[in-house]
């Protein structure tokens, strides 16, 4: 290679000699790499710092060199990536029996590189942020970056000395680089309580494989560019779950035997999956391939359905689970191999009973708590009951189920009510449990897994929040409150001072408790916010103030700072700046050369956290799209991440039918898996708020944490509504740009009531409403001080329209209305849904009869609604 004089020049094997020419070049020669696959090849050149060790030479008495190259000036933040590459050199080289290949490692921080890491053999290239971490960091980037540099050591055997046949195995070198940076991170760092994050970290690829768009973990490439698709979460997280099945079926030191012998096997060459499930059923003495095919062959995963026959005799079903909820007869003929993991309140320890069959009995006590799949070890999901559920919950102040457990049902019970198969009330109540959570952890000091626990009830409220944006404001404000009860009272007890020798995860929880109670903070001196607390804190002061001053701070900050990780944080907290001139101005400072190519996401991703970061993002979007197409067509994964970030949180059916009339004339062919998977996450918070708007509403009001104002409790009455009609009053609604109504006087609206047959008040709106985003026909009146609300009146789609027109049109809706309730099933307990023969029946509103949209129907009408479409 010849460069010029002076600059560092690496590859995959040490440097042999560097000839200095007359002009001012340099020749330098590597020494010869043994066989190895082409695409791990690998050279960098350019002004690098670095940082080096080695390893104690106990394995085999040869010490291998490991240095952490960093653009000049960064080295120095490359020690807790390097003595965890020492470590791992020497643990791997154990695990596998057979040393570190070859003559050095280099682990290089690459500014500008849009894969999180590559696993060139004995030059790792990693992304500044994937690799370096100031000595102060938070444990949360060091867990994120030990993930990461210990999967692509690992690689450095199972991957470059074994490589994958054909890239349709390319799962199986992920999955298990994957699950063995869990093994080895929990070996080193047992206080992480990594098992437990890894139960977090498989929601996303548990909610994307339970979408029709999913696709096998073993999957077919025949054109290479079909290749950059598949580095996706089913290849990795799906992978790394299913093998960690596997583990916990035969045993991890077994599957760990099981794992050496296939290297020694295969080493210096190629195998596929086939050679490593033969080598494990010889070694192990089972049937590895039955099971292993069935998970790695069949899209998607099941959902056990619990159903209590008596108080000793349970029935378990397997169906597969869809989060759209509307799985068709002949979509459910698939039948997994499950391990169940039963546990009982008076036998902790898991019977790992394999489930065969479409339905099990079992003998269990169903007067105590009973909970499926131990650990989370189990790519499935539980429906329980609601008695089982609230035995369950009430476990949650003592110590019989640990953090990955907790985090285990609470997910669940979020997947199973966004897909219809609970109310969303169900998972409100669980939620409520988590409070005696708060006392457990107080009592028994906070370890870890206490952290994720609540960090997990956070998202998935947030992802509540998220669908329920638009929402009328006092149901959103309602929501937040939950919210906030949870989380103020840790604030509470934690303060807001980092206190010398503080265990980290105090220090941790503390950040997560703060940014979510949502309490406000001093953001004049960023130096003096411990790091732990900066993204809260930064992200607080700009949703509250939306201040141009801590909004310019902010990007300060990210100028001035030389931290990788610092500057990411700071971008990711310009988009929680939600006035219209804030957004535009987050997207132009993302686009700007100011901000790196791997970074302009991260600056993007939290627009989506306001109404208004959501519609002007996905504006931006569409008018930059050549631009943004043009510029990232070959940064792997900007284009798939792009387009989710844009859309994936829209919830209304204009908002779809945009997206579909937008792609529809695009090449988008090097984006189709994200974009399917993403309409039909539209599609199903459609149907999710359709479903579940008023059983939220109405658990708000039941809980107190919603205002009804005619509720006599609260001083307002049904009287007070005609008084309002009396003259034009200004009602506020979701649309911002439909937001001022008139009522009717009250003579209008007492002849239409008789007209109508009705005995309530009527409004007519001025502007034209939308249904979808106001489904429930109710407006909130905003008088001084608190905002309220008016149920049940009638509105118009009625800009242009004469009185008498809409008086006609209202009759008829009534009508048509009284015609559809004679006709409709009497109740959802009959619907389809034979697989959760509980569904619904202990839902707190179904005494008051409102019927549940049936989710296939509508979905039905919703695709023709929106015309054709292939998924
Ligand atoms: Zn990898």
């Amino acid at each position: 290679m010849c460069t010029p004089q002076g600059m560092t020049c690496l590859s995959n094997m040490s440097v042999l000699s560097t000839a200095l020419l007359e002009n001012g070049m340099q020749e330098v020669t590597f020494l010869k790499t043994p066989i190895m696959a082409t695409y791990l090849l690998a050279w960098m050149i350019g002004d690098f710092d670095y940082i080096e060790a080695y390893t104690s030479g106990a394995f085999d008495g040869e010490r291998v060199l490991c240095r952490v190259y960093a653009p000049v000036g960064l080295a120095d933040q490359g020690h807790f990536s390097l003595d965890l590459a020492v470590k791992c050199v020497e643990y791997f080289s154990r695990l596998f029996n057979i040393p570190f290949p070859l003559p050095k490692l280099d682990l290089v921080a690459v500014p500008d590189f849009a894969p999180g890491a590559m696993e060139n053999w004995g030059l790792i290239a990693f992304r500044t942020y994937a690799l370096l971490i100031e000595e102060y960091g938070s444990q949360d980037r060091k867990q994120e970056i030990a993930a990461t540099v210990v999967h692509e050591i690992s690689h450095q055997w199972f991957g470059n000395l074994v490589t994958m046949e054909w890239w349709s195995d390319l799962w199986l070198f992920e999955g298990f680089a994957t699950h063995l940076a869990y093994i080895v991170v929990d070996e080193l760092f047992p206080g992480w309580d990594i098992w437990s994050e890894f139960v977090k970290n498989i929601q996303e690829v548990l909610k994307h494989d339970s979408l029709r768009t999913s696709h096998p973990v073993e999957v077919g490439v025949a054109n290479p560019s079909e290749i950059t698709q598949i580095f996706d979460e089913i290849s990795y997280m799906k992978g790394a779950s299913i093998l960690r099945m596997l583990s916990a079926w035969l045993g991890q030191d077994q599957l760990l035997l099981g794992i050496r012998k296939f290297i020694h096997k295969y080493m210096w060459s190629n195998a596929n999956t086939e050679d490593l499930w033969d080598t494990l059923a010889e070694e192990c003495k089972v049937d590895v391939p039955e099971f292993m095919n069935k998970w790695t062959r069949q899209t998607g995963y099941p959902v056990l359905s619990v159903t209590e026959l008596d108080e000793s005799t349970i029935m378990v079903r397997q169906n597969l689970f869809l989060s759209t909820g509307d799985v068709r007869e002949e979509e459910d003929n698939l039948i997994w191999p499950i391990p169940l993991g039963l546990v009982t309140s008076s036998d902790p320890a898991p019977r790992n009973i394999m489930m065969h069959t479409k339905e099990m009995l079992l003998k269990v006590d169903t007067t105590r708590w009973y909970k499926f799949n131990m650990g989370q070890t189990g790519f499935y999901r539980v429906s329980y009951p609601p008695k089982a559920l609230d035995l369950l919950g009430q476990t949650f102040g003592t110590d019989q189920l640990n953090a990955a457990n907790r985090v285990g049902l609470l997910t669940d019970a979020a997947a199973l009510v966004a897909s219809g198969i609970a109310p969303t009330s169900s998972f409100l109540t669980l939620l409520k449990y988590f409070e005696d959570e708060e006392n457990y952890m107080y009592r028994n000091s906070v370890i870890y897994g206490n952290i994720l626990v609540w960090a997990e009830v956070s998202l998935r409220l947030q992802e509540l929040l998220a669908v329920w944006l638009e929402q009328p404001t006092p149901v959103m404000d309602g929501l937040k409150e939950v919210q906030r009860r949870l989380f103020t009272k840790i604030v509470k007890r934690l303060g807001w001072d980092f206190p010398e020798g503080e265990d980290p995860s105090t220090g941790n929880l503390r950040a997560v408790a703060i940014r979510f109670a949502g309490r406000a903070g001093d953001p004049e001196d960023m130096s003096a916010i411990p790091p732990d607390l900066r993204f809260p804190v930064f992200e607080i002061v700009l949703r509250t103030t939306q201040g141009t001053d801590e909004y310019d701070a902010v990007v300060n900050y990210y100028r001035e700072t030389f931290i990788p990780a610092e500057k990411v944080v700071a971008l990711s907290v310009l988009g929680y700046g939600s006035s219209v001139e804030l957004v535009r101005k987050t997207l132009s400072f993302a686009m700007s050369p100011e901000v790196r190519t791997q970074d302009i996401l991260s600056a993007i991703a939290t627009l989506r956290s306001s109404v208004v970061g959501r519609a002007e993002l996905w504006n931006f979007m569409r008018h930059h799209w050549d631009m943004l197409y043009e510029r990232h067509f070959g940064d792997i994964g900007f284009l798939d991440y792009l387009v989710s970030l844009s859309i994936e949180s829209f919830s209304t059916l204009e908002r779809y039918q945009e997206v579909q009339a937008f792609f529809a004339n695009k090449d988008t062919s090097a984006y189709d898996r994200i974009l399917a998977t993403c309409l039909e996450g539209i599609r199903m918070n459609i149907l999710w708020l359709e479903r579940d708007c008023r059983d939220v509403e109405q658990w708000l009001i039941a809980n107190e944490y919603l205002v009804r104002p005619t509720d006599e409790n609260h001083g307002a009455s049904s009287l007070a509504v005609p008084s309002l009609l009396d003259s034009a009053a200004s009602i506020t609604t979701p649309q911002a740009d439909v937001c001022i109504r008139t009522v009717i006087a009250a003579d209008r609206h007492d002849a239409v009531n008789e007209e109508v047959g009705l005995n309530e008040p009527l409004m007519f709106a001025t502007g034209i409403v939308d249904t979808s985003v106001q489904p429930s026909g109710q407006f909130y009146l905003q008088e001084t001080g608190q905002p309220t609300c008016m149920e049940s009146h009638v509105f118009l789609n009625g800009i242009g329209q004469s009185f008498d027109e809409q008086v006609r049109q209202v009759h008829q809706l009534r009508q048509d209305q009284r015609q559809h309730t004679q006709l409709e099933v009497p109740s959802h307990q009959e619907l389809p849904r034979e697989y959760n023969p509980h569904n619904h029946a202990h839902d707190p509103y179904s005494s008051r009869q409102e019927s549940r949209p049936r989710t296939l129907e509508r979905e039905m009408e919703l695709l023709s609604m929106s015309g054709d479409y292939e998924f």
